[in-house]
């Protein structure tokens, strides 16, 4: 591509999505329903090329944070089944009819909410219940003591005029996390929802059409939790140990080109604070990527990326709009140059782990105005800037 036409850009390979799709259908099996999770547009990739994808893809269902990013999509040609995992506003509720999207029930309160604005409005609201069974967030609480309140609080829900309760989900708190005590807990997560499900579907006399609870880390590795469907995030975007252990692709590379390189004497203080110090004559080249873009400023001083002549150490503070990298053993690389921030040859993984974070906060941190450009088949498709022009 022409790369001397963007400042810094985020390579999308819808390609990458796809095969992760299929990959991830072809682990949890046919009976398996498969919701994408795309809140947080889409963890950066783009909310509305991503579920566009999905939907193509023949995806079950999609999910959201709120009804804003539910309209989006709406608004944007997305006909397939949409669930908002957050709250909203009871004077919204008429657009969540009008517009067919499902919306999460976490509490008694808002189930009234729910159902009275349904039946003011005249339609019936899709409902998806939420079990609080230890993430401590969202939901009806269901441990201990609180078991036969919140089963009934959730009966009584399902009965509520205007309200269609299709679903009901968990969230686990610790499925992504190594050892045994981990695993107990999520064990006991999932024995307690199940034991929750049935109780509520005793009562009802009825069977929820959509029980889930497994993301990410139980998609790919605790296949007696998927139920009737999956809910993964990460998974899809090909990030994470889990990705890596199904031979997933990351779908995003981060790219930005260099735009001017310096030669400074041995003692030279590089950027705000001087917090690096040459210590020989030295080569710098600065790259339009700062914290303003996503780049994490803690990971100044402390992270490569990647040039077509090997790693080039950032080199003091990351700013705002840039930062400096050290080209002194690189002289074959120069001004124009492309240069992987992350992504195959520059893993997001190893960057979050020096940055002490994970794969989800540097690619939500992804800024708007850095370009989103999509591939196909190694193909520029698509591209977009999130500014007003
Ligand atoms: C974000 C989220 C997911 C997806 O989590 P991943 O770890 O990215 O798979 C699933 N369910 C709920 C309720 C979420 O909030």
């Amino acid at each position: 591509m022409k790369s001397t036409l963007k400042r810094t850009w985020a390579e999308i390979d819808l390609s990458a999505l796809s095969y992760n799709y299929k990959r991830i259908r072809e682990h949890i099996g046919d009976k398996v329903k498969f919701l994408g999770v795309v809140k947080a547009d889409a963890y950066g990739h783009g909310a509305v090329m991503i579920s566009e994808k999905l939907q193509s893809l023949g995806a079950d269902y999609l999910a959201v944070s709120s009804i804003d990013e539910a309209m989006e999509l709406r608004y944007n040609g997305i006909t397939m089944p949409i669930l908002i995992l957050g709250h909203t506003p009871r004077e919204q509720v008429d657009r969540l009819i009008c517009f067919n999207i499902t919306q999460a029930v976490t509490c008694e309160a808002k189930a009234i909410e729910y159902s009275e604005e349904a039946v003011k409005y005249g339609g019936t609201l899709k409902v998806h219940i939420k079990v609080d069974t230890g993430m401590s967030r969202l939901g009806y609480i269901c441990e201990g003591d609180y078991f036969e309140h919140g089963v009934d609080g959730i009966v009584d829900a399902c009965n509520m005029p205007g309200l269609d309760a299709e679903g009901i989900f968990t969230h686990f708190a610790v499925a992504d996390e190594d050892g045994e005590e981990a695993e107990e807990y999520t064990q006991h997560q999932f024995k307690l929802f199940c034991d929750v499900v049935n109780a509520v579907e005793d009562k009802l006399g009825r069977k929820f059409t959509l029980r889930h609870c497994a993301n990410t880390g139980a998609t790919a590795d605790l296949p007696d939790t998927y139920l009737d469907m999956v809910r993964p995030g990460l998974l899809l975007y090909g990030y994470g140990e889990f990705a890596q252990k199904l031979g997933l692709k990351p779908v995003m590379t981060m790219k930005t080109t260099i735009s001017t390189i310096k030669i400074y004497p041995e003692g030279t203080k590089i950027s705000y604070g001087g917090l690096y110090t040459t210590d020989k004559k030295t080569r710098i080249g600065v790259i339009p990527y700062g914290y303003a873009d996503g780049f994490l400023r803690c990971l100044s001083n402390r992270y490569s990326v990647m040039t077509s002549d090997g790693a080039a150490m950032v080199r003091g503070r990351i700013c705002m709009d840039m930062c400096m990298i050290d080209l002194t053993d690189k002289p074959g690389v120069g001004v124009g140059d492309e240069v992987e921030i992350f992504g195959p040859s520059n893993p997001i993984e190893k960057m979050a782990e020096i940055a002490d974070t994970i794969p989800y906060e540097i690619v939500c941190a992804v800024s708007k105005r850095v370009h989103r450009v999509y591939l196909w088949d190694g193909k520029v498709i698509h591209s977009e800037v999130m500014l007003r022009m």
